[in-house]
């Protein structure tokens, strides 16, 4: 074959949303691609790679093929230390994520969200903003939904993209026109080498490309993120939020800051939520917000200067941020049995997530915790538990680093191995007037599949109470 006529090959490690989703955008694009899992595919993915007569393989990745290749795509999930990783770099076999492919297709304008905690959460709110204001909108990335699937299909005006680390480990070339940074807390270092600066370095990586006709909106009470942003060079412009301190240049802030000894209900009392861009106040009271939490404000004021900064209408931004649907296993209210309260907070599978979760809960706690541990430091916690904790139930295989953190701080700590026996073991511990929140603070899959099941069969259970 004359050379000049080969199609780009692109091999696909991962046949999963975003594996298969790139090879659908390569194979529309005109490109050879072939996907390798070393793992079982799904049968929706493969039913759609062999519609499509796009080649695969599956449990295992067949190395003479893969070398074949102009650019691997690799899904998030297989992490960089794998040997066939290290060849293929060996090799200067370029390894991109499918965000950054997917990023070559398109044109449209690109929201995109990253963040230790609050992504898929400002993701939906922004994206519901945008589609409230009839903008042609997609909304995709880390949520579960492939971007290069997306633009495979149809293309919008607009994205949304929720950005993990992973993804943003194989970005090189993509340029978010909007990007938000919504804080950065150690998580995932088990792939970082167990270095938080590299965790760091992966998340700023958002910005990278980024010209002076684009925009940062980032955290202004999250020291690691100013550090970071005052070493670099930024060419974008800038937009600070804030619960802490006044935004006096464009940014979002609160008409009454906090201070770190305000309560829940103090600190909602009359405060607003002011968002200041292009010379134009959009407020809002906090009561008014869809999503309450310390932690929602935050996400709220980044979806919302993020829509500001699209110029849509401050009328539209209000009633999309306080008529919003509240989202599955975040902090997801699911009933009142004998006047206790049961909430889902399945989703928060590191210490920061769990510390804004035990902070919105104004009554006294029972809190489900444990599953498989990151290397959480658990003094963090401490404070609020001494608070607002009554008892912990311990929903883990192995729960004695959990134990051992706290059975000084609470009274009553006890232990379970599935959610029904949690609950049980809950329900009988609960007094009319408390909650039962569970917010493990840890991974899932030592006794669940992931965290959607933990927080499915935390629910079914409260539901046979
Ligand atoms: P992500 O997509 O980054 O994992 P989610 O929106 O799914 O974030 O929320 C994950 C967990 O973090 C939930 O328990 C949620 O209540 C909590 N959370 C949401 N937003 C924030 C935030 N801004 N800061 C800290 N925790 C948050």
């Amino acid at each position: 074959m004359n050379e000049n006529k080969r199609h780009m090959h692109v091999a696909v490690l991962g046949a999963g949303e975003s594996g298969v989703g790139a090879a659908l955008l390569a194979k529309k694009k005109g490109l050879e691609a072939f996907v390798s899992d070393n793992g079982i595919i799904k049968n929706k993915y493969k039913n759609v790679l062999s519609h499509y007569e796009i080649a695969f393989e599956e449990g295992r990745h067949t190395c003479e093929k893969i070398l074949q290749a102009d650019e691997i795509v690799k899904s998030p999930g297989i992490p960089d230390n794998l040997p066939l990783i290290t060849l293929l770099k060996k090799k200067h076999i370029p390894v991109i994520s499918e965000i950054e492919f997917a990023g070559r297709y398109c044109t449209a304008k690109k929201i995109c969200i990253t963040g230790s905690n609050g992504k898929t959460t400002t993701t939906l709110l922004t994206g519901n903003i945008l589609s409230r204001a009839r903008l042609n909108t997609g909304i995709a990335g880390n949520i579960g939904k492939s971007f290069a699937g997306l633009i495979a299909k149809k293309e919008h005006d607009f994205y949304v993209l929720e950005i993990s680390s992973f993804q943003l480990d194989g970005m090189y070339d993509f340029k978010a026109d909007i990007a938000v940074i919504l804080n950065i807390t150690p998580d995932h270092l088990d792939r970082y080498n167990n270095e938080f600066s590299r965790y760091i370095n992966s998340k700023l990586r958002i910005i990278q490309n980024q010209s002076n006709l684009d925009a940062i909106i980032y955290c202004a009470d999250d020291e690691i993120i100013e550090s970071e942003l005052s070493k670099r060079n930024i060419a974008a412009k800038k937009y600070p939020f804030s619960i802490f301190q006044r935004i006096t240049d464009e940014g979002a802030c609160l008409s009454h800051p906090l201070t770190s000894e305000m309560s829940e209900s103090e600190y909602k009392k009359g405060n607003k939520l002011i968002i200041n861009i292009n010379g134009e106040t959009l407020e809002m009271t906090l009561e008014n917000l869809a999503l309450q939490g310390r932690h929602n404000i935050y996400n709220s004021m980044a979806a919302g200067i993020a829509a500001r900064i699209l110029d849509i209408r401050k009328e539209t931004i209000r009633e999309s941020l306080s008529d919003f649907q509240h989202i599955e296993h975040r902090l997801e209210y699911v009933a009142r049995v004998h006047g206790i309260e049961f909430i889902n907070d399945s989703k928060a599978t590191n210490i920061n997530a769990t510390w804004y979760a035990l902070e919105s809960v104004n009554k006294p706690i029972i809190w489900v915790a444990g599953g498989i541990d990151k290397g959480n430091d658990y003094s963090q916690l401490k404070e609020l538990v001494r608070k607002k904790v009554k008892a912990i139930i311990c929903l883990g295989l192995d729960n004695t680093k959990l134990i051992k953190a706290f059975s000084d701080q609470v009274d009553i700590m006890t232990e379970a191995h599935s959610a029904e026996e949690a609950v049980q073991a809950a329900y009988q511990l609960a007094a009319d007037g408390e909650t039962v929140l569970l917010s493990p603070a840890c991974a899932s899959f030592d006794l669940f599949n992931n965290y959607e099941d933990r927080g499915r069969k935390f629910k079914n259970a409260v539901k046979k109470l």
